[in-house]
């Protein structure tokens, strides 16, 4: 097993060494990650392609595009991100001057899923070496190709001493957080998410948890169904489903119910054609585990695409189920894989009812041509983020914090959100030496004291 002590103490000394903070040495390393990217990418494409069976131009939208843009914007930005923010000093405490400076925060740990396992360890890393930090990656063992992957190129590119990938799973994820991490950034599962939280605990580490949950995708009445299936279809059965942000259940108008199963079931087909196991467009099932998991949900609902299962070839075909009943097993967990419940609703009441009754969402989704409907469902609800007539599309906007609250995640990321959680906002007060008032100082009598209570 990798010493995880011998190799945060390296990374420790690199921070120590102050090298890692100067605007030069990031900047070099956000443009060795672009190199990477570029040098790489049908390789990093090739991995991923071994690990989940996904479409290349998916893995491409989902992961080296993305980070290359990513990369980009913070490349562009950071000069302006790590420049200290003035803020006024009261009339009291004048003359000073006040400002908030942002810190490295030292050593921090990325521990990555299998889901997106190339893009959400390299993404984390963007901001955390943006601000100035060394690093150690964990990727998920699961997406094996791309985690050894990850290890042999990391190195080529980046100050080994700076950044350093560690390969495991349980076993090797718990020796590095028996280390003190200045910051754990963890995607995953929620039961996962404690062990982490726990663990970080010990050292008052501050944690950014990145998790998932049950993203409803509500459906007015009056909107145009074609565009609504095929940008629904699309981002649910996007690498089969295995999306974070994916809509995980449909909550339709019960005016608009049938028509939208129409249509949903026909855009499966002009997507992946009759048989989607033949579509070059349509991916698998990471393993045998979440396959067995997923057939298990399969009954509850009728079928409105057919089913089709082939454990030995890790595939599932997009299903849609109707009638599905709010306590059947579909609808108790994330679901994680191509299997699209819908559900209806006559007011917009039961719409909110039902999802604040249940663990607040990644994401919420609401299609309608309705901007108080749209209003109503966002004011009286609560998700990590929200896309109004698309699926997912939030998270590739940068000005927008990318997060969960509750049970589907602590702090955000993605742009400048990246850069502040890995630095420490340090607030400065600057005073000159040479004024003095007495006025602050004891024996506090007579004026003194009431000047003192007026002032402070
Ligand atoms: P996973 O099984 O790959 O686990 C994630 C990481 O946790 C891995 O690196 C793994 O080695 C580590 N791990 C597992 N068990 C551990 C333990 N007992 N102690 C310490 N480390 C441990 O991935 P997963 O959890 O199945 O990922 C899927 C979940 O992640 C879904 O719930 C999904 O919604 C969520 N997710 C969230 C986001 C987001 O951005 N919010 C993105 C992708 C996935």
């Amino acid at each position: 097993m990798t010493d995880a002590a011998a190799i945060v103490s390296r990374l420790r000394s690199t921070f120590a060494s102050g090298r890692t903070r100067p605007y030069e040495w990031r900047v070099r390393q956000l443009d060795a990650i672009k190199k990477m990217l570029v040098d790489r990418e049908d390789e990093i494409l090739d991995a991923l392609h071994v690990d989940l069976g996904r479409p290349r131009l998916e893995s491409f939208i989902g992961e080296t595009g993305f980070m290359v843009k990513e990369v980009e914007h913070a490349r562009r930005h950071l000069r302006e991100w790590m420049k200290p923010e003035r803020v006024s000093t009261p009339v009291v405490l004048q003359p000073g001057k006040s400002e908030v400076h942002k810190e490295p925060l030292g050593v921090v740990l990325v521990i990555g899923p299998w889901n997106y396992p190339f893009q959400l360890i390299m993404s984390p890393l963007v901001g955390a070496i943006a601000a100035g930090n060394t690093v150690v990656l964990k990727p998920s063992e699961i997406a094996s190709n791309t985690s050894a992957l990850l290890a042999r190129l990391i190195p080529q590119y980046l100050e080994p001493d700076a950044v350093a990938v560690v390969e495991g799973g349980i076993p090797e994820t718990t020796a590095l957080l028996e280390q003190q991490f200045d910051h754990i950034f963890y995607t995953g599962n929620g039961h996962v998410a404690r062990v982490i939280y726990a663990a970080a605990a010990k050292h008052l580490t501050p944690v950014t948890l990145e998790l998932g949950g049950k993203s409803p995708c509500i459906v007015d009445r009056n909107v145009d169904l074609d565009v609504v299936a095929r940008r629904i279809t699309w981002g649910k059965f996007f690498n089969a489903g295995q999306t974070c942000v994916a809509p995980d259940y449909l909550m339709v108008h019960e005016s608009v119910r049938e028509p939208l199963l129409e249509k949903l079931r026909s855009t499966v087909r002009d997507f992946y054609g009759e048989d989607p196991q033949r579509s070059a467009d349509y991916g698998r099932i990471v393993n045998a585990r979440h396959h067995q998991r997923l057939a298990k949900l399969l009954p509850s609902g009728e079928p409105v695409t057919k089913i089709q299962v082939d454990e030995a070839d890790r595939y599932i075909s997009p299903v849609i189920l109707r009638d599905v009943s709010a306590d059947s097993p579909a609808m108790a967990d994330e679901i994680f894989g191509p299997i699209l419940p819908v559900l209806s609703f006559r007011e917009t009441e039961e719409v909110t009812h039902f999802v604040n009754a249940r663990p607040k969402p990644l994401a919420l989704y609401v299609f309608t041509d309705n901007d108080r409907f749209a209003d109503e469902i966002v004011d009286h609800t609560s998700s990590g983020g929200v896309t109004i007539n698309h699926v997912w599309l939030h998270l590739g906007v940068p000005g927008l914090p990318f997060g969960g609250v509750g049970e589907s995640g602590l702090g955000a990321y993605h742009g400048q959100f990246s850069f502040d959680t890995f630095s420490h906002r340090r607030g400065i007060l600057h005073k000159p030496l040479r004024i003095d008032p007495p006025i602050m100082y004891p024996p506090y009598d007579g004026l003194k004291s009431r000047l003192l209570k007026l002032l402070a």
